[in-house]
C-alpha cells in the first residue's frame, strides 16, 4: 500500500467487503480453491488483440473466463485500447480484433448471457482512464514491472500510452464496480495499484464508491513461461513464434514447438520438489497438469522417470487434443464476420449501459459541471 494511504488510513475503508466470503469451488477441480470469492461477482477481464492468443493466455486466464459464467455476471473485453501502447498496423489490429472476439466466443463465452464487447467502443473506458490518470501517481507507475519489461532498454521511446496502462487497465474494471478479475500472474501487480488508485480516488473525494477488486489467479499455469526460456513469461507479442504454442497453430507446428523447446538433460523427477531450479522441465509439467486437470504431482506419478523426448511425444497429443477444437470452431465462427460483429455491438450496447452511469457518477463526484 502506497505510504500516502498508511499515513492517512485509508487502507481499511474496504476491509468491510471482504466479509461473508465463501470458498471458490473451483470448477475444474471440483475442490476448494486457495482462493477465496464471493458469490456471484461481476467478473471484468480483457485480453489485447495485440496478436493470436497463445496456450498462456488460455490456462492463465480465458479458461477460467469461461469457468466463471456460471457462477457469476460475467464481461469480458477485447482491450483494443491497450493493444495501441504499442504500435500495432492497422490492417491487422482489426483482423487480430476479431480473432480474438471468435476465439473467446469459440471457448464456449456465451455472449447472450454475459457480455463480450470491444473496448474501443465504449467510450467510459477512456473517460474513466482519464480521472485516474490523474489520481495515480507517477511513483506509483514508476513501480510497474510490466512498464520495465515491455519499455526495456529503449525506455524514452516508449509510448505514453504504455506507462500509463495500468491507469487505463483500473478504468476498465472500475467502471463496472466489477470485484473479481481473472487474470494471469503477470497482472497482479497492475490489479494491486488498480486498488491503490480506487482507495485514493474514494479518499479524495470523501467517497465509499470504488469497490475493492479481488484478483482471481487459478490454477498451476497461471504463468506458463516461453518454450525458449524458462525463465520469460509466454507472451503473444514475442517476436520468436517458437516461444509460444498459438490457439491456432496445427498438430505439425504443435509438434515442432514442442520438440524444439528448451529442456535439460536430466529425466522427469518423480516428485514436484525434483522441478525446483529447472524452469523448462517445471514449465513443461505445469502446462500438461493444467490441460489434463490433474497436479504437477499427479503428473510426476505418472510420467516420473521418463526422459524429455517421451514426455514431449505425450505433452503434444495432449495440446493437440485440447486445443484443435478451439482453433477450428474459431475458423468455423471468421467464416461469418457480420455475425461477431453484431455480437460484439449488442455487448457494447449492454456494457455501455453499465458503465455510463458509473462513469458519470465518478464525474460528479469530482465535480465537473453539467452545464
Ligand atoms: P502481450 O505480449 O501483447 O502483452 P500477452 O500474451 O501478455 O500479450 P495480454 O493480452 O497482455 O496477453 O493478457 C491477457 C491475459 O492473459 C491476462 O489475464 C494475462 O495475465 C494472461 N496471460 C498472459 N500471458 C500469460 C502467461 N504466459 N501465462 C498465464 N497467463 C498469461
Ligand atoms: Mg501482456
Amino acid at each position: 500500500m502506497p505510504e500516502l494511504f498508511a499515513r492517512h488510513g485509508a487502507g481499511q475503508r474496504h476491509a468491510g467487503l471482504h466479509a461473508g466470503r465463501c470458498s471458490f469451488i473451483c470448477p475444474r477441480h471440483q475442490q476448494s480453491h486457495p482462493l477465496r470469492v464471493r458469490h456471484m461477482q461481476r467478473i471484468f477481464s480483457g485480453i489485447q488483440p495485440s496478436g493470436i492468443p497463445t496456450l498462456g493466455n488460455y490456462l492463465g486466464a480465458l479458461r477460467n473466463w469461461a469457468a466463471l459464467q456460471d457462477r457469476h455476471e460475467c464481461i469480458y473485453c477485447v482491450v483494443d485500447l491497450h493493444a495501441i501502447t504499442v504500435f500495432q498496423d492497422p490492417k491487422e489490429l482489426a483482423r487480430q480484433t476479431r480473432e480474438m472476439a471468435a476465439t473467446l466466443l469459440a471457448i464456449g463465452i456465451d455472449a447472450s448471457k454475459h457480455i463480450v464487447f470491444l473496448q474501443s467502443a465504449v467510450r467510459a473506458h477512456a473517460q474513466l482512464a482519464w480521472i485516474l490518470n490523474c489520481v495515480a501517481r507517477i511513483g506509483w507507475l514508476n513501480r510497474m514491472t510490466q512498464f520495465k519489461d515491455k519499455a526495456g532498454k529503449d525506455r524514452e521511446n516508449a509510448s505514453a500510452g504504455l506507462y500509463v496502462y495500468p491507469n487505463l487497465m483500473a478504468a476498465d474494471i472500475l467502471a463496472y464496480h466489477a470485484t473479481g478479475v481473472p487474470v494471469g500472474d503477470d497482472q497482479r501487480q497492475h490489479l494491486e495499484l488498480a486498488n491503490d488508485i480506487a482507495q485514493k480516488f474514494n479518499f479524495d473525494y470523501g467517497v465509499d464508491f470504488f469497490p475493492n477488486i479481488e484478483p482471481l489467479i487459478l490454477g498451476h499455469a497461471a504463468r506458463v513461461m516461453s518454450l525458449r526460456d524458462g525463465t520469460k513469461k509466454m507472451s503473444k507479442s514475442d517476436p520468436s513464434d517458437q516461444s509460444r504454442i498459438n490457439l491456432n497453430d496445427d498438430a505439425d507446428t504443435v509438434a515442432l514447438k514442442i520438440r524444439r523447446a528448451k529442456t535439460d538433460p536430466e529425466a522427469l523427477p518423480s516428485e514436484p520438489d525434483g522441478l525446483a531450479n529447472r524452469p523448462e522441465a517445471r514449465n513443461l509439467v505445469g502446462i500438461y497438469a493444467e490441460l489434463d486437470d490433474k497436479t504437477p504431482a499427479d503428473v510426476l506419478r505418472e510420467h516420473g522417470g521418463k526422459g524429455f523426448g517421451a514426455f514431449k511425444e505425450v505433452l503434444t497429443a495432449l495440446l493437440v487434443e485440447k486445443l484443435t477444437p478451439i482453433a477450428s470452431e474459431t475458423k468455423r465462427l471468421l467464416a461469418d464476420p457480420a455475425t461477431i460483429d453484431a455480437t460484439l455491438r449488442d455487448g457494447a450496447r449492454r456494457a455501455a449501459a453499465i458503465a455510463d452511469p458509473i462513469v458519470a457518477k465518478a464525474e460528479d463526484l469530482v465535480g465537473f459541471l453539467r452545464a
